[in-house]
């Protein structure tokens, strides 16, 4: 905070707020100056926050919870708070400010968003655990598919299938996207019906103590042409040479490059439409990114996705992800279904 010109944060999303202070309810402003931080919530969450965010003084309160920070001086002697610019509201900030007539609110920029970026061990351990889940809900799922089977079927056997496992829920809602409909790279899973032919793109993610996995695997209902099984071929070595780009100090602009250059080479750079990949955490897409304009530097302990992808209008696509743990020296990955081509 002192390095970004800031004497305290009001942290209101809810995952900053469990990142810095453990507790996950809906309703929260953590306040942090220099000296300690402290937790504001509502009776709902009384005894919850207790249990959750031990050690953390806490404040229960009907009402507007800026309100009552007013009231009990939280910000008392403070000139510039930083704030969630990414989170918080047009509503909220004029909240904020009404509550706060004598402080500066400024954008804390990416002072949380840095922090959450390198996980410990306990966080990888947890998007690890959350990893495996979706490898065996995968692996589960390939005698699933099949022509007739619709996109929605096997949705719900994946949201099913990582509960069951041990997860919380799911990451993000599931993509299934079959035929002509796996060229739309973020497609919700419809009623259409697999057919012979089709390639299936399936993407999903749940999550352990609220840390998330991101999996995506390209199959084949049947056999796929000549073209397809080469434009696989090249998805997956454009995915290899990002991993092997992977290391601290890396840029996520080269690590996007290494992929894309190799896509770009085979002649594919106009169908790869999106960034190679993202930080993945308590949000399902955090810093640091990987794309052709990023800023970011991995560091040791980030943890991010790989996945490349082309797709060809109406017709189809292939992506594969995976999530690895960036290294001093290279990354680990998390995630570690096959990637063969699966023709079922
Ligand atoms: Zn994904
Ligand atoms: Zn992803």
């Amino acid at each position: 905070m002192a390095g970004h010109g800031l004497d305290a944060m009001l942290v209101s999303s809810p995952a900053a707020i469990r990142y810095l202070a453990g507790f996950t309810g809906s309703n929260g402003l953590l306040i942090v100056r220099p000296g300690g931080a402290v937790l504001l919530t509502d009776p709902r969450y009384r005894a919850q926050a207790g249990i959750e965010a031990r050690g953390v003084p806490r404040v229960i309160v009907s009402g507007s919870l800026l309100d009552a920070a007013r009231e009990r001086g939280l910000l008392e002697g403070c000139r510039n708070a930083g704030f969630e610019d990414e989170e918080v509201s047009w509503r909220r900030h004029v909240a904020m400010r009404r509550a706060f007539p004598g402080v500066r609110l400024r954008s804390a920029g990416t002072l949380l968003g840095d922090l959450a970026a390198v996980k410990d061990d306990g966080e990888i351990e947890a998007i690890a655990e959350a990893a495996r889940i979706s490898d065996r809900v995968f692996t589960d799922l390939l005698p699933l598919i099949r022509a007739g089977v619709t996109e929605l079927d096997l949705a719900s056997e994946i949201v099913f299938r990582h509960r069951r496992y041990g997860a919380d829920g799911d990451a993000f809602e599931p993509i299934v996207a079959a035929g002509g409909r796996s060229a739309l790279p973020h497609a919700r899973a419809s009623r259409a019906k697999l057919v012979r032919g089709d390639l299936v793109v399936l993407d999903f993610g749940c999550t352990v103590r609220g840390y998330g996995s991101d999996l995506t695997r390209t199959v084949a209902v049947g056999r796929v042409s000549s073209r397809w099984r080469n434009i696989y071929r090249i998805v997956r070595n454009a995915q290899e040479e990002a991993r092997a780009a992977v290391r601290s100090g890396a840029s996520g602009r080269a690590v996007d490059a290494a992929a894309r250059q190799l896509i770009r080479r085979e002649g594919y750079g106009r169908q790869f439409i999106h960034a190679l990949g993202h930080g993945l955490g308590l949000r399902p897409h955090e810093p640091p990114r990987l794309a052709p304009r990023s800023v970011d530097v991995l560091a040791a302990g980030n943890v991010v996705t790989l996945e490349p992808g082309i797709y060809l209008p109406d017709s189809g696509g292939v992506r594969i992800e995976d999530d690895v743990v960036v290294r001093d020296d290279g990354c680990d990955p998390l995630t570690a279904s096959p990637k063969e081509l699966p023709i079922l």
